[in-house]
């Protein structure tokens, strides 16, 4: 969709009209699920979770790659469905929704068995003789998934695969923005033959998304901003149910004097561009050692005036529209700010006056007041500011000095010092000469720091991220010398017990240094 506008409000629903952003025609009006709504999507996944709980592992998998295979079925409609409500590019929903859930359900599925699956493990030190320890890996019962609207399908559908591969109902909400693109992970399980309430997906705004965190579930997965995240983040510890917050960034690329300025430079475009900018590991400032700067910036300018921009929806576009009215008047507004304070625009800088819909063209800018708003909060959108540093020491500092800390990039030739300079930087996530993939690698953890999250999804054993581990001891409580009754032979017998387990050479051998 495109531009929201609150149309009506009844006293039982609120209804929003939506337009495409690419031509700004209407598309259709939602209604947003109200409170009884979402208790009523609540109930039918409690009562659908322990059949679907009580499945093999194996058998959930199946589920699984089934919906895979409708998912690449369906892939063309997928696609339409993305476009038409994001006004994104084809090769970026592509990309980044279809391909992105099919190989996620994929990673999830190969996994599913290694990390789910019941697991025997015997206690540490000397106690292990005596006890072993039998880990179950729980369903939490029904969780929460709240999306934003720049990667609606894929942010939805990722915690929601993962929820469901290890025993859970899922009751999702996508954005108001683009309700139709999650709608479409329901639709999918549908005709993947998932049990009914497996998973539901609720079209609503902010007050849809406030009564779920505040409904009887009892796990809220969230993307999305920083504001929202926080009261996410109070409902859930309101009703003391688990949370991960993946928020918002402001991700610093570092550009090295031994670049490779050519990579470099399509990696700035690219990573500032990719989805119209809104992405959420998206290049958003980046700081160019002095030796390479004005080869960096030449070679960055040139290749974003190649972008081309255009509503076809077909092949032959590489930046779509911005996705709706109040990021575009955001964008806007910071590119404003940085040339009020003197900022250079070598390319853009302003909408896209040969396109109806709301479209901003890429921008470069240079001699930018780091006070400015465009270095200091997500912008979300395709504008590079660039900035010449003297040395990586300022550049380490100036990335470090942000409130986000969600990814960010080092580009040198020198992979060793690339490492040891990503390994300084504050943030959730890096990369070396790479740009911007991280959310999608699924077995590497993605979690931001300092504003931008808590807790972390993805990662090897990801999918316990949706599980209770229930360790149960199995023991051999008689044979312990400390219970009833004591005495001072005991006393001294377990003294001599951690002499010898932590003071002799053959009791660290058997039981740890
Ligand atoms: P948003 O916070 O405005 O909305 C996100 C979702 O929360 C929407 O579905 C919205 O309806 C819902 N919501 C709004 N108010 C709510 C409330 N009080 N309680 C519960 N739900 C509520 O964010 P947005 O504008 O849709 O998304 C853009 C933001 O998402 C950016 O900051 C971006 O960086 C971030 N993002 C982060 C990641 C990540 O993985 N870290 C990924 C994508 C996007």
């Amino acid at each position: 969709m495109a531009i929201v506008e609150r149309k009506e409000s009844t006293s039982l629903r609120t209804i929003l009209s939506l337009s495409n952003p690419a031509t700004l025609e209407h598309l259709y009006d939602i209604e947003c699920q109200n409170r009884d709504d979402v208790e009523q999507a609540v109930s039918k996944a409690r009562a659908a979770q322990p059949a679907w709980a009580a499945l093999s592992i194996d058998e959930r998998v199946k589920y699984l790659l089934k919906l895979r295979d409708v998912i690449l079925d369906e892939q063309e409609h997928i696609v339409d469905v993305v476009v038409r409500e994001t006004g994104k590019a084809r090769q970026d929903a592509l990309t980044l929704e279809v391909y992105a859930v099919a190989s996620f359900i994929s990673y999830w599925c190969q996994q599913a068995k290694k990390t789910l699956s019941d697991e025997v493990m015997r206690a540490p030190g000397i106690i292990g003789l005596m006890k072993k320890i039998h880990m179950r890996y729980k369903p939490l019962g029904v969780v929460g998934v709240i999306a934003p609207w720049n990667g609606p399908l894929v942010l939805t559908a990722n915690p929601s695969i993962q929820a469901m591969l290890a025993g859970n109902t899922v009751v999702a909400k996508g954005s108001e923005v683009t309700p139709y693109c999650s709608k479409l992970l329901e639709d999918l399980c549908r005709k993947a033959g998932f049990p009914e309430g497996v998973c539901t997906v609720l079209i609503g705004d902010g007050e849809t998304g406030a009564a779920l965190t505040q409904s009887a579930i009892d796990k809220m997965c969230f993307t999305g901003s920083t504001a929202t995240g926080k009261k996410v983040a109070m409902a859930c510890i309101e009703s003391l149910i688990p949370y991960s917050l993946e928020l918002g960034g402001k991700d610093a690329m570092i550009v090295c004097a031994d670049a490779d300025l050519d990579l470099a430079a399509h990696g700035a475009v690219w990573g500032g561009c990719v989805n119209t900018g809104h992405y959420c590991c998206g290049v958003e400032r980046i700081y160019v050692e002095e030796a390479v700067y004005d080869g960096f910036v030449e070679k960055v300018t040139a290749l974003a005036k190649t972008l081309r921009q255009g509503q076809s929806h077909g092949f032959d576009e590489d930046l779509g529209a911005v996705f709706w009215g109040q990021q575009l008047s955001i964008i806007e507004s910071h590119v404003d700010d940085a040339v009020q304070r003197g900022a250079k625009v070598l390319v853009g800088g302003k909408r896209n006056a040969k396109e109806k819909g709301l479209y901003f063209e890429p921008t470069i800018l240079v001699d930018v007041d780091e006070q400015s708003d465009i270095m200091t909060q997500e912008t979300f959108g395709p504008v590079l500011p660039i900035i010449k540093v003297k040395s990586i020491e300022e550049a380490i500092d100036k990335a470090n000095n942000s409130i986000f800390g969600l990814h960010g990039s080092v580009w040198t030739k020198d992979i060793k010092k690339g490492l040891a300079i990503a390994k300084r930087i504050d943030t959730g996530s890096m990369a070396v000469n790479d740009i911007g993939m991280m959310y999608g690698v699924a077995n590497a953890p993605f979690g931001g720091v300092k504003q931008s999250g808590a807790g972390s999804i993805n990662g090897r054993y990801g999918l316990r991220n949706y599980c209770h581990s229930l360790p149960i001891i199995v023991g051999a409580y008689r044979g312990m010398d400390s219970g009833y009754p004591h005495d001072k032979k005991k006393f001294e017998r377990m003294q001599k017990l951690m002499q010898f387990t932590w003071r002799n050479p053959v009791g660290r051998f058997f039981f740890g240094p």
